[in-house]
């Protein structure tokens, strides 16, 4: 006789990339099965996927949002599933329309456009009473002269952008023009629609993101880590360090204001990753709240080795409706620290074609160095700034302590490197 056994959890994962294993892990180890949502740019080979993927459904998220709907409502009706989730922030709002639609977990529609629209996400955390910089929004760019009253430096950004497309710092109002208008050139190019601009004062001052997650309204901090003090013009990400060195008191700070912001956003349940700087020595401001899996990924890794927490694990379980796994120590309070995790993401450092990049085969033999993600390869064209190309490499690492983390990282400076010889069109 056959034995029968419940079936498994199944959820729809929108557009994370298959060279990044760490979500398909996560599924493996919950027991989820996972119907992937290949993304457009990335071949799939139906005898290469990870074994959590059961399915293969593409969907074209962004050109078609209505058809890709209607794909996924016939497949929930002959084949119902659990819930749906993205790690990809641009697919954020579909994903939460289509868990409302479908009747499954999920942000809900309009938590999920007050996370990924700078306009409503600044409003609503002014209203809140968070810290947030002055700031002024441009429904087009000939509205240019009315961000000309915020005190200088300003930054530039699309409302509804993500990796930093487009970001650009002016210091001064005569810069102003020239770059509210490259952004929104930038824009145009390289998405498929631009909601408007947002102009804020520029917070000077450390980057730190916190990756936390959130069940039924209560926030669980991970970890807090350290990204460098990026100055612009242009913010190409650089590294990440957790746990970041910082006094009791300042991640206290840190932890509140993240904790509010979900309340004031409306996210209750899922995994986040925020990012924030700290102003005037320790007042932390708010730059982003992803409601999702960070760096596709990435931030399971670091939250894996800062505190243990499965973070992969528990988003996919969230999203299926299913309750998350407990951490020890009471919420809304950083999780301790076990040991320390980094990712050093290779600066393009430069634009053309790549000749050669040097230094990452001896990194992938050194003992602390989990990965090395390469993303882009000799032969690949890197556009000038402000457009994004993408960035050349992850290397991600583990550590006894942060200070290790940050010698490794100094050492991975002065070892890779990339050449590139000119493009003809571009300067
Ligand atoms: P995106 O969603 O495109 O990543 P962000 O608002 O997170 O846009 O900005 C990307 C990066 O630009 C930030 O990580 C930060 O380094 C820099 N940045 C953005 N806004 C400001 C600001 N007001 N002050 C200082 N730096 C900023």
């Amino acid at each position: 006789m056959t034995e029968l056994h419940p079936p498994r959890p199944t959820v729809v994962l929108v557009y994370q990339r298959l060279s990044l294993p760490w979500i398909f892990e996560g599924a493996h180890r919950a027991g989820i099965d996972i119907v992937l949502v290949p993304r457009p740019d990335e071949c799939v080979s139906a005898d290469r996927l990870p074994p959590a993927v059961v399915e293969v459904l593409p969907l074209d998220v962004e050109g078609d949002p209505a058809k890709a709907l209607g794909i996924l409502r016939e497949r929930h009706e002959s084949a119902p599933f659990d819930g749906i989730t993205t790690p990809y922030d641009p697919a954020v709002p579909f994903v939460a329309d289509a868990a409302e639609a479908l009747g499954l977990p999920g942000l809900g529609s309009e938590t999920a456009r007050a996370v990924q629209d700078k306009r409503i996400m600044r409003r609503r955390l002014a209203e809140a009473g968070l810290n947030v910089p002055d700031f002024v929004v441009l429904d087009d760019p000939g509205e240019w002269a009315a961000a000309a009253r915020l005190t200088f430096p300003v930054v530039v950004k699309p409302a509804n952008g993500f990796s930093s497309l487009g970001v650009t710092k002016a210091d001064s109002p005569q810069q102003l023009r020239a770059v509210v208008e490259e952004v929104w050139q930038v824009c145009r190019d390289s998405m498929s629609h631009v909601a408007g601009l947002v102009v804020e004062e520029y917070l000077d001052g450390p980057e730190y993101a916190v990756e936390s997650l959130a069940h039924r309204g209560e926030v669980q901090v991970l970890s807090i880590g350290y990204k460098g003090q990026p100055v612009g013009p242009h913010f190409e990400e650089g590294v990440y360090r957790a746990p970041a060195p910082l006094p009791p008191h300042v991640q206290e700070d840190l932890v509140r204001e993240v904790v509010a912001a979900h309340g004031a956003l409306g996210v209750t349940d899922g995994p986040t990753h925020t990012e924030l700087r700290l102003r005037d020595g320790g007042r932390p401001y708010l730059l982003e709240l992803g409601a999702r899996v960070g760096g596709s990924g990435v931030s399971h890794y670091i939250a894996a080795h800062v505190t243990g927490a499965d973070l992969a694990a528990d988003a996919l379980r969230i999203a299926a409706g299913l309750d998350p796994c407990p951490l020890p120590g009471p919420p809304a309070q950083p999780a301790r620290a076990i040991g320390a995790a980094a990712n050093y993401i290779v600066p393009c450092g430069g634009s053309g074609r790549i000749a050669a990049i040097h230094g990452l085969d001896e990194l992938a033999e050194d003992p602390r160095v989990d990965h090395v993600l390469q993303m882009l390869h000799p032969g690949d064209v890197v556009r000038p700034y402000p457009e994004f190309t993408g960035y050349p490499a992850f290397i991600l690492s583990h550590h006894p302590c942060a200070e290790d983390a940050e010698e490794f990282h100094r050492t991975i400076e002065q070892t890779v490197r990339i050449d590139y010889v000119p493009v003809e069109g571009q300067q």
